[in-house]
């Protein structure tokens, strides 16, 4: 594999779980593996789900588990990680270069005007989307001179009516959607911040991107993610999405309910090689008997081969068993 770059994009919503972790982990590993490089890029345009200290509390993960990140803004000599908060004006400006090529529209619709139009007309029998935003139809021009006169706008993905769009993920496989299904998500909001979505695409491409690795929980959202890079123009990253971590009861691990945090059992004295070792065996077979790794061996041996398709399960005594051994 040549030119390997991949990322870890956590939004500072909460604590790190194991499973926010592992994403990481595996991430890092995989750069590792192909020489290649290991970028940080915190997801922070969602003000509203900020949760204070948070960026703290990921930096200091990564800083005691050693997964160090290659590149980034200068900060005194050292790499500072990606932020997004910091980028605003460059999602603005493709925001308005998506909308040229004709991957987007100015929707001047209030969220009420929305809503009720989607709550009067919904999905159709088949799940597409019955809705169609008048706004679409707006020219370009027509929209712009609106904008200089003052209306508010958000800007919306436009989404083909037909066809359906198709990838291919490393753990999951081939997946054809729709098109008619996908909803033409808003892109940037009235206040000009891109959505989550959004920046997401744009730094994936911008920071050259060669393996998207997260969580199963975005795999649905991909199709939109590509006809944003082929409206673009762009590249599409090969995609590896990674199923749940459940816990006993089968729920997935949640940040909410404060499940598996790596900060606890490391304050409790777990080790931190440990609960990586642990990490990384929850969803990675690496093939062979061997159950116990450094960093420098998991670096030597990771591979997306090696990755399952099902859920892994959050087993507290295999940790202990793991801590034990070291
Ligand atoms: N920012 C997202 C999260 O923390 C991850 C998105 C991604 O990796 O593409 O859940």
């Amino acid at each position: 594999m040549s030119d390997v770059r991949t990322r870890f994009a956590p939004s500072p919503t909460g604590y790190m779980h194991i499973g926010n972790l592992r994403t990481g982990l595996y991430a890092y590993l995989l750069a590792k593996k192909n020489n290649g490089k290991f970028i940080l890029r915190i997801e922070d345009t969602d003000q509203e789900r900020l949760v204070e200290g948070a960026v703290d509390v990921i930096y200091n993960v990564l800083k005691l588990t050693g997964l160090k990140h290659d590149e980034g803004p200068d900060i005194g000599g050292d790499y500072g990680p990606y932020v997004q908060s910091q980028r605003k004006s460059i999602y603005k400006e493709y925001a308005e270069k998506l909308v040229d090529l004709g991957g987007a529209y100015y929707c001047f619709c209030s969220k009420e005007q929305i809503a009720e139009a989607r709550g009067k007309h919904g999905l159709t029998k088949e799940g597409a989307f019955k809705y169609d935003d008048p706004c679409r139809y707006v020219s370009i021009d027509e929209a712009r001179k609106r904008i200089e006169n003052g209306e508010a706008y958000v800007v919306r993905q436009r989404i083909p009516k037909t066809g359906a769009t198709a990838f291919e993920d490393a753990v999951f496989g081939s997946i054809t959607v729709d098109n008619n299904t996908l909803d033409e998500n808003v892109l940037l909001k009235s206040d000009g911040l891109p959505t989550y979505n959004f920046a997401n695409v744009v730094d994936d491409h911008l920071m050259n991107i060669s393996h998207v690795m997260r969580g199963v929980e975005y795999l649905s959202s991909t199709p939109k993610y590509n006809l944003l890079y082929n409206a673009f123009g762009w590249e599409i990253p090969t995609y590896i999405h990674l199923p749940h971590i459940i816990k006993e009861g089968g729920k997935k691990l949640s940040k909410r309910e404060g499940d598996a945090s790596f900060e606890d059992f490391y304050k409790k004295g777990y080790l931190i090689e440990a609960i990586i070792n642990y990490i990384a065996l929850l969803g990675w077979n690496p093939g062979t008997d061997q159950e116990i790794f450094s960093l420098k061996e998991l670096e030597e041996q990771f591979g997306i081969d090696g990755l399952s398709k099902s859920s892994a399960m959050f087993d507290v005594k295999k940790l202990n068993w793991m801590n034990s051994e070291y």
